[in-house]
């Protein structure tokens, strides 16, 4: 025994966790799906165990068909969305590599950001929040700027507006770049074709449509991308995300890189597994249906969505917050009167909007009712 005095200055008696029953309609966390929450109590195995090899396959398996695509590297990242995001560019960019991102909201600043830390000469178009880019601007931007990879945002978390990537791929095709898509709040909610498309590499998040709990991401390359990974000069400059590394253990090799997150796996494979269950047609359609008894429960409350009809997410809604209100002190009021979470606008819609979210196994109608009554009760007070 040694003879220092403990510190216990920070020794506390804290209770025992407990939280309040949220309702998270907010741009996420989502609730997760009560099957996933099961799923994370599981016992453990190892993360070499055979039991666990097959688990790890059908989760690769269950998420290429969520994303619709065939590539091989199609594995989870040990960390939320944003590490699934820095991970495709810290893959594929090169130093001097030009990136071209199309910025329309918050998401696009982010990967900017990330794109210059790898050394890219980053570029960017521009559309005002809210609107998305046509195919002829992002032609022209091609034209311009030349660039090794495109990074676009599909669903704009921050806006409510959904990218259409329906011939983009195609384009990059003939501009000889890789196709970058942001899939963080469309994976699980909305249309998504990554192969059809042309997407190269795309990443989501596991808190969003998919109502698991943040803290796994899905990601994926394809060929096109693989090959730039492969023909690098220099070492990914990340060692956590290297996937040249991590696919070693996602394939047929199985060597240790790091302790995969076995519970979160069990759990995320279980989020998968609904999907499936569900099926992604009948998904998309319930999204969709949710999406739009919200929107004309907002109108006949005389609210109105910032984006166009055309180009609004099922997954996440934007409204305008009314002249005269101050939209915190309405969320606040949501949590306190009804333990519902709705978003604050990020960014330029900062203090303009409200960001609900219908995502996953929250975009149900009960909760759609249930955030037009907290408007109806909150507003007229
Ligand atoms: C949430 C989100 C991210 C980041 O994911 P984290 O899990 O918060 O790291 C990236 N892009 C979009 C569009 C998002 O909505």
């Amino acid at each position: 025994m040694t003879n220092v005095a403990i510190n216990e200055t920070h020794r506390q008696q804290t209770a025992q966790l407990d939280v309040p029953p949220r309702l998270l309609m907010g741009p996420g966390p989502s609730n997760a799906h009560p099957r996933v929450l099961q799923a994370l109590g599981m016992r453990q195995v190892g993360h070499l165990d055979p039991c666990f090899i097959e688990l790890m396959n059908e989760v690769q398996s269950l998420l290429k068909y969520a994303w619709q695509t065939e590539n091989p590297t199609t594995i989870p990242v040990s960390a939320t969305g944003s590490a699934a995001m820095e991970a495709t560019l810290a893959n594929t960019v090169e130093p001097g590599d030009v990136v071209l991102v199309g910025v329309n909201g918050y998401f696009g600043h982010r990967m900017m950001d990330m794109a210059g830390r790898y050394g890219a000469d980053v570029r960017r178009i521009d559309k005002p929040w809210g609107e998305v880019f046509s195919l002829d601007e992002l032609k022209a931007g091609l034209e311009e700027h030349r660039p090794k990879v495109l990074g676009l945002v599909h669903a704009e978390t921050s806006t409510g507006a959904c990218q259409p990537l329906e011939g983009v791929g195609d384009l990059c095709r003939e501009y000889d770049c890789l196709l970058l898509a942001d899939t963080v709040t469309s994976l699980g909610g909305l249309p998504l074709f990554l192969d059809e498309w042309g997407v190269d590499m795309a990443y989501s998040g596991s808190q969003k449509c998919l109502s698991c709990p943040p803290g796994i991401s899905p990601f994926t390359l394809g060929a096109r991308a693989v090959e730039k990974l492969n023909q690098r000069e220099k070492k990914v400059p990340n060692w956590y995300l290297d996937m040249s590394m991590v696919g070693k253990y996602w394939g047929s090799e199985r060597t240790y890189h790091h302790t995969a997150p076995i519970n979160m796996i069990y759990g995320f494979r279980e989020a998968l597994r609904l999907i499936a269950e569900e099926g992604l047609a009948e998904r998309w359609a319930r999204h969709q249906t949710n999406a739009e008894l919200m929107w004309e429960g907002l109108a006949s409350l005389g609210m109105e969505c910032y984006v166009e009809r055309q180009h609004r997410l099922p997954s996440l809604i934007t409204v305008r917050i009314p002249d005269g209100v101050d939209g915190k002190a309405i969320t606040q009021q949501f949590l306190k009167d009804f333990n519902i979470e709705i978003g604050n606008g990020l960014g330029e819609l900062a203090g303009k909007a409200w960001r609900i979210g219908l995502m996953g196994f929250n975009s149900r109608p009960e909760n759609v009712h249930m955030v037009l009554d907290a408007f109806k009760y909150t507003l007229n007070r």
